[in-house]
Parts: C-alpha cells; sequence; structure tokens
C-alpha cells in the first residue's frame, strides 16, 4: 500500500461509485481527502470519515473550481473522475449530448487542471490521475460514440499534460476501466428494461466473468498518486476485455 501521509488529495465526482471508492481508498493511505461533487446528500455519506473533507463542486463551472482550489490552497494529488456515458451511434447521438459529454468528460478536467497545476509545478511535484475507459481510443465499443470520443480525449489530454510537465516534477496517467459496478452502472442496466439480460451482457463482455469493484479501480489510483516513475500512460483495468 502506498503511503499518502501529508499529501492533500482532490477528487471529482466523490460522492459515489469509484470517487466515493477512491476517496476513501485515498484517506485510509494517510492523505488528506477533499471529496468533491454537486450532490451534496450522496457527500453527506462520508460522515465524519477521518481524514475528508467534503465540498460541493460543480466541474462544468470553471469559476467554483478555481474558487475551491484557493480555498484548499495546495493539492498534491488530482484525481479527475467526473464522466457520464451517454447512448448513441454517430447518426443517432444528439448534438447536445456531444457537447455536455466534451464539457463534462473532457473540459471538466482541463478546468482542474488548470487550477492546480501551477501550485504543482511550484512545488515540482504532482501526480494528475484522469479517468478514461476502455472505451476510448483503445477500444470501440458498440452504442458509445460521444463517450468513447471524449474518453479517447482524456487519454490525449493526459499525454500531453504529461509531456508538457514532465520536467517539472508532475506525472498525469488515466485510468481505463472495463466495466465496474456503480450506482449508474445499476440505472443503465435498469433502464435497458430486462435488468437481468442486461447485467448478464454487460458481465459477459468481461473475460474475468464479472464485473469489476469501485475497490478495484481505487487500488490503481492510490498506486498513481504514489508513483514516482510513470507518466503520460493509459493504465487498462479491465477483467481482460482487451486482451
Ligand atoms: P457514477 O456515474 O455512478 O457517479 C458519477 C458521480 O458524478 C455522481 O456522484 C454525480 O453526482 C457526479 N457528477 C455528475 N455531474 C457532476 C458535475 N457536473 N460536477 C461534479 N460531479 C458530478 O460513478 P462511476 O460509474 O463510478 O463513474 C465514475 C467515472 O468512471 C466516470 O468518469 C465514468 O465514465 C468512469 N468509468 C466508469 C465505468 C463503470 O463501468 N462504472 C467504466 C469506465 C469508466
Amino acid at each position: 500500500t502506498a503511503n499518502l501521509a501529508g499529501k492533500v488529495v482532490l477528487v471529482t465526482a466523490a460522492a459515489q461509485g469509484i470517487g466515493r471508492a477512491t476517496a476513501l481508498a485515498f484517506a485510509r493511505a494517510g492523505a488528506k481527502v477533499h471529496a468533491t461533487d454537486i450532490n451534496t446528500d450522496a457527500l453527506g455519506s462520508f460522515g465524519g470519515e477521518a481524514g475528508i473533507s467534503t465540498h460541493r463542486l460543480d466541474v462544468l463551472d470553471t469559476a467554483a473550481v478555481e474558487a475551491l482550489i484557493t480555498e484548499t490552497g495546495a493539492v498534491d494529488v488530482l484525481f479527475n473522475c467526473a464522466g457520464f456515458v451517454h447512448a448513441g451511434s454517430v447518426l443517432t447521438m444528439k448534438d447536445e449530448d456531444l457537447d455536455f459529454a466534451f464539457d463534462l468528460n473532457v473540459k471538466s478536467m482541463i478546468r482542474t487542471i488548470r487550477a492546480v497545476l501551477p501550485g504543482m509545478i511550484a512545488r515540482k511535484d504532482g501526480s494528475i490521475i484522469n479517468m478514461a475507459s476502455v472505451a476510448s481510443s483503445i477500444k470501440g465499443v458498440p452504442n458509445r460514440f460521444a463517450y468513447g470520443v471524449t474518453k479517447a480525449a482524456v487519454i490525449g489530454l493526459t499525454k500531453a499534460v504529461a509531456a508538457d510537465y514532465v520536467g517539472d516534477g508532475i506525472r498525469c496517467n488515466a485510468i481505463c476501466p472495463g466495466t465496474v459496478e456503480s450506482p449508474s452502472l445499476e440505472s443503465r442496466m435498469r433502464a435497458q428494461g430486462d435488468y437481468e439480460t442486461a447485467r448478464a451482457a454487460f458481465i459477459s463482455r468481461q473475460p474475468m466473468g464479472r464485473l469489476g469493484t469501485p475497490e478495484e479501480i481505487a487500488d490503481l489510483a492510490v498506486y498513481l498518486a504514489g508513483a514516482t516513475y510513470t507518466s503520460g500512460q493509459a493504465y487498462a483495468i479491465d477483467g481482460g476485455w482487451t486482451i
């Protein structure tokens, strides 16, 4: 287990799913965690968890991102976890869905990176972890056009930031999960009507025969937060989907 004692970590979309599990794992590794989300009710479930303070943050709002970083001060580790899955192909997707996907899945990360990076550069140390997906430049997935395009962009922005700041003590890596148990995955399965069939279909695309857990993804995030000899990489953690 990495030792993150003394590190200040900011997590977006931390109220549920992978973000929540990762905020808890960072805190267990000794970090001081700022867990942020728009869902303040769900953030309440951290209630008094040691090492975790919660903040409302809408990552679509540049001024709010800047204001929060002014409030928190130095951030050593940034975990950009916010993202949304739209259904549709290039022909059926709505233009407004693509615009929203770029704003939430890509530009939100640029906002938070711009806010924390000058401080990281000044301290010559920082780890930025961006949530991508294997549904991206790694793998085409049916009916996930806006998602695949934007998660590929996350890998591109990760590599661009890594290349520009590798000499300044900054590491910037992407996490690319397969299918992971989470509240939004549950709603996507329910929305398909026949829950059991939808669930079986999601499981069948994972060669390991099961969905991933948020905790398994959190382990990789904790590793990357402390890792000192890797940058610009897209880490697949996908139950064998892309073997
Ligand atoms: P989730 O989708 O269940 O939860 C998402 C969280 O994001 C919610 O708490 C929501 O309130 C928050 N959020 C939404 N809009 C926001 C905004 N504007 N500002 C701040 N927070 C906002 O969680 P999940 O399924 O674990 O997904 C988390 C990330 O992991 C996403 O980027 C997703 O694309 C990625 N991912 C998930 C899977 C999966 O199978 N679950 C696979 C690959 C990648």
